[in-house]
């Protein structure tokens, strides 16, 4: 089963990437990830995308599409792969459709969760840890994950501890407006990647503004 999932940072993607990579056993390739160790193990290619990755920026695809080409060669990737974060934009997915189409290897689906830019600004910029716990999210726009008032405090839905905080990175509106800009560009952003898609291949789109339960059983719904 080979499959792309697409959705603006704060859709919850990666959360609905994990469920889709448990029900098929298929390795969840991620190019953050892949960046972000390579910049750890201070990798020449590590060295090469970090600039790009501290500025917010695309790391040019003459880097990017050979790394993921040959990713997806790897043992691991023989029973099928998980793609998250690639393509990003029209050229990397016409180079990635060129490259399936020569090793005659199908995309099974292209999984699309849908969800509004402001929506997505405000997922990120709401969220609050628990200081107990990060696996009590909470989110102050979000009716059903909302933090509780008591005596005064915000305090978390799950435990009631206080003292909720906030990722530095979540809180830096233009950081966000700038990967925003890229996903939500039609002409040669991921959204244009995404609309390359609809024209050659079965797309899953899904409605990210319902809860994670929800959007996990409308996308299994659609996954055979
Ligand atoms: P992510 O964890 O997916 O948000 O990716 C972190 C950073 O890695 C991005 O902000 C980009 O700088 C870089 N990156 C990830 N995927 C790609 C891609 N497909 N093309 C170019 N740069 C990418």
């Amino acid at each position: 089963m080979n499959i792309l999932i697409f959705g603006p940072n704060g859709s919850g993607k990666g959360t609905q990437g994990a469920v889709v990579q448990k029900k098929y056993g298929i390795p969840h390739i991620e190019t953050g990830v892949i960046f972000r160790q390579n910049i750890s193990k201070k990798t020449p290619l590590g060295e090469k995308a970090k600039a790009f990755i501290d500025r917010g920026e695309l790391v040019p695809d003459d880097i990017t599409i050979p790394m993921i080409l040959d990713r997806l060669k790897e043992d691991d990737a023989k029973k099928g792969w998980l793609l998250d974060g690639f393509p990003r934009n029209l050229a990397q997915a016409e180079a990635l459709w060129k490259a399936l189409e020569s090793e005659k290897i199908e995309l099974d689906y292209v999984i699309e969760i849908d969800l509004d830019r402001d929506s997505a600004k405000k997922r990120i910029m709401g969220r609050r840890l628990c200081k107990m716990d990060n696996n009590h999210p909470n989110n102050i726009y979000i009716d059903a994950i909302k933090p509780h008032e008591h005596e005064g405090k915000t305090v978390c839905r799950v435990c009631n501890c206080e003292d909720l905080t906030t990722r530095a990175d979540d809180q830096d509106a233009a950081a966000i407006d700038k990967r925003h800009g890229i996903y939500y560009d039609t002409k040669t952003g991921t959204l244009a990647a995404v609309n390359y898609f609809k024209e050659r291949t079965k797309i899953v789109s899904v409605d990210g503004r319902v809860g994670v339960k929800e959007v996990s059983e409308a996308l299994l719904k659609q996954l055979s």
